[in-house]
């Protein structure tokens, strides 16, 4: 039998606020002791009030724009209760029936093919903190560094059907946050977690199968994978006659397999209320314009401006992966955009070879901008420079900030265009080499591409090859 898989995903992505969501408290525990940043609200004691934090509200908007998604005119928080060690009040604070973020999309495209799949709805909530159980011992340790700080869980619908739409998907949703710039997307630190629901069914079936939902998945890959394994479990399940449960699996990245942890609780279950210490909020027209008009750079909007001048796909994508180098490109196509493909080629190509060939190299110490690489595109054309030394100034420039023309002439690099010049080196090359010369007067054209390599040799490549050429066969009448 032919089973269609159906994949949705949440992802709780962290936001970058300076302070936790309803504590003024220091949001960044990286380099943080356990239970530093913490406070009485942290801890969940008696007599706390949480206060919500305006910027978490504003990113959470901000995201939502990203998401081509409506934003709620009215929203509020809720409890949903559950008991965990890490979770100190006994519930957390989240959005239940009044998101801040609606129904909106995503779109992106798998070898070629564009895939558009639908937002569900983004809610604000605070994250929990975190247990850790020693090997061994007979007790758990708990940090609460972690509890409070602001997440945005963003609901796909269950649009995507293989698991290369749902990679695709976690990575368009960590390009959107990404440039939107309302997380750090730390996937190491966790700032973005997935989790993947999937369920299959026959094909003529017209509804969907029981899903797993296979939570904290923290790659691509790990999304891949996963929902690959899923499809397989489950087919083989169906195809025994056997029931497929709804449940709660986990990844383990070192069998590349999921594993059961627990059957799915109900919504009833987590007894969700109105939070009644935090008023129901209102976000104004003004509040949402505001911010609308002040967005930064899309991917969907890098995609355009590159492509339109002749920039392939896959190039748009390696742009867009190192959100630097794409802001550079698009500034470049809105200002000089004859020579965006030269400076996509260098970004692509030298730069990218460069960095990867270094692993400590720091993005944030890269020193190319739009301005400078347009004054070395126009050295090219102006046969200042040949293509390969072009290459290799830009590589300078990467962690130089003196200007390409200062670069070429200190690496030796700058062509020789000059046509006396030139002309004295082509007389000298033909005098020390009559028989080649006498060759190509003869129409031998083989020849001439020897006299060229003597001339490069003699200026130490300095000269324009191409120069060179049409003197040579302008002084040997061929
Ligand atoms: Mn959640």
């Amino acid at each position: 039998m032919k089973y269609v898989p159906t994949i949705g995903i949440e992802c709780h992505v962290q936001l970058k606020t300076k302070s936790k969501l309803f504590a003024a408290v220091d949001n960044d525990a990286r380099a943080a002791k356990p239970n530093d940043l913490t406070s009485p609200i942290c801890f969940g004691l008696p007599g706390t009030l949480p206060v919500l934090n305006e910027q978490a509200v504003a990113l959470g908007i901000k995201a939502g724009i990203a998401l081509n998604a409506e934003i709620a005119q009215h929203m509020k928080f809720d409890r949903k209760h559950y008991f965990y060690p890490d979770l100190p009040k006994g519930y957390q604070i989240t959005q239940f029936d009044q998101p801040i973020v609606g129904e909106g999309w995503v779109e992106y495209a798998v070898d070629g093919e564009k895939v558009k799949v639908g937002i569900e709805r983004a809610h604000l909530e605070e994250d929990a903190g975190k247990s850790t159980h020693p090997n061994g011992e007979t007790y758990s340790l708990v940090d609460l560094n972690r509890a409070g700080t602001p997440l945005l869980e963003v609901v796909s619908k269950p649009d995507m059907h293989s698991p290369a739409q749902a990679r695709g998907y976690a990575q368009e949703l960590y390009n959107l946050m990404k440039f939107a710039e309302v997380s750090n997307v730390d996937l190491y630190h966790g700032n973005m977690r997935f989790d993947v629901n999937v369920s299959i069914a026959p094909v003529e079936a017209g509804e969907l199968g029981t899903r797993a939902e296979v939570k904290n998945l923290n790659s691509f890959k790990a999304v891949e994978r996963a929902t690959a394994y899923e499809i397989k479990r489950q087919t083989k399940l169906l195809e025994r006659g056997e029931d497929i449960l709804q449940e709660t699996r986990g990844w383990d990245d070192s069998k590349q397999k999921t594993v059961s942890q627990r059957s799915k609780e109900n919504a009833h279950d987590y007894r969700y209320f109105p939070e009644p210490d935090i008023p129901p909020i209102k976000i104004t027209q003004a509040q949402v314009d505001e911010i609308t008009n002040n967005m930064p750079m899309m991917p969907s909007q890098v995609r355009v401006r590159l492509i339109d001048q002749g920039v392939s796909a896959a190039q748009a994508e390696v742009m867009i992966g190192q959100r630097e180098l794409a802001l550079i490109a698009t500034k470049v196509a809105v200002v000089e955009p004859d020579v965006t493909q030269a400076v996509v080629n260098w970004l692509a190509t030298d730069v990218m070879a460069t960095v990867n060939d270094d692993n400590d190299f720091d993005w944030s110490n890269l020193q190319l901008d739009a301005g400078r690489l347009i004054e070395l595109a126009q050295m090219v054309a102006d046969n200042k420079l040949s293509s390969n030394g072009a290459s290799d100034v830009v590589k300078v420039m990467m962690i130089s900030n003196k200007p390409p023309a200062t670069i070429a002439d200190e690496e030796n690099l700058l062509q020789i265009s000059d046509e006396g010049q030139i002309e004295k080196i082509v007389d000298a090359v033909i005098e020390s080499n009559p028989d080649a010369a006498n060759d190509v007067r003869n129409g031998e054209q083989k020849a001439i591409g020897f006299l060229v390599g003597q001339v490069m040799k003699q200026s130490q490549g300095q000269a324009n090859p191409k120069q060179a050429k049409d003197l040579l066969t302008k002084k040997l009448g061929s």
